[in-house]
């Protein structure tokens, strides 16, 4: 994971038309579509695992060791009922360092968590956004159906409005973005940055953007 991200990478086109747009119909829909997409937990997996090979291979940052494996379970939420075991155990992945007097734990970026959120980051990102997007009714029927509790919404609005644009890691990423980021329609407004709503792959550059924030025991400049 890199914080350069190319300036040409981001739409500049559109901007001023996505922020209009902020209570068009349309909007729910790729949200929706993202969170149905019974394909994303699958790429997220391989990119973590792909990453967490990268942070093995390269080592102990703190002295020669090895690092070993140390991976443990989670069980991620908000998956779709109707479309998902819900509670599916899944592994992240963490190492340890081999050497004496050292141990040190390192635990890669990932794109499937968001911190010590029991939800996949996905869903965090994409409920939170659509507080700011759909109607009241619409978004409980939406919590419903991927089994988030309201208060938990509002948990994740405060985390983004609060812990987020706080965080050592969006004082120095904030500066990359043209226009800035409107932080009062956090996360929504890092989705339209992203042109989340065109495609899955722009979602994945979201996440991979934000996984430095995921863990603790790996440099915020540490690049993919
Ligand atoms: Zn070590």
């Amino acid at each position: 994971m890199s914080l350069r991200i190319p300036r040409e990478g981001l739409p500049s086109r559109g901007f001023s038309l996505l922020r209009k747009s902020l209570k068009n119909p349309k909007r729910e829909n790729w949200c929706q579509c993202h969170l149905a997409d019974q394909q994303i937990p699958q790429l997220l997996e391989k990119v973590d695992s792909d990453v967490a090979e990268k942070v093995r291979q390269g080592g102990c940052l703190h002295c020669s060791g090895k690092l070993h494996s140390a991976k443990y379970r989670r069980k991620p939420r908000g998956q779709p009922k109707e479309d998902w075991e819900r509670d599916q155990e899944v592994y992240r992945a963490s190492f340890y360092c081999d050497q004496d007097g050292c141990r040190k734990r390192h635990t890669p970026p990932s794109v499937r968590f968001l911190g010590r959120k029991v939800y996949w980051g996905f869903v965090v990102v994409l409920v939170a956004a659509m507080q700011h997007g759909i109607t009241p009714p619409r978004l409980h029927a939406l919590r419903e159906g991927l089994g988030v509790a309201r208060r938990t919404v509002e948990h994740w609005r405060e985390w983004w409005l609060h812990t987020f644009v706080q965080s050592p890691f969006w004082s120095v990423a904030r500066a990359r973005f043209s226009p800035p980021i409107d932080l009062k329609t956090l996360p929504l407004s890092l989705c339209e940055a992203f042109g989340v709503e065109e495609r899955r792959d722009r979602l994945l550059a979201l996440l991979q953007f934000l996984s430095p924030i995921t863990t603790g025991s790996i440099p915020l400049g540490w690049s993919m």
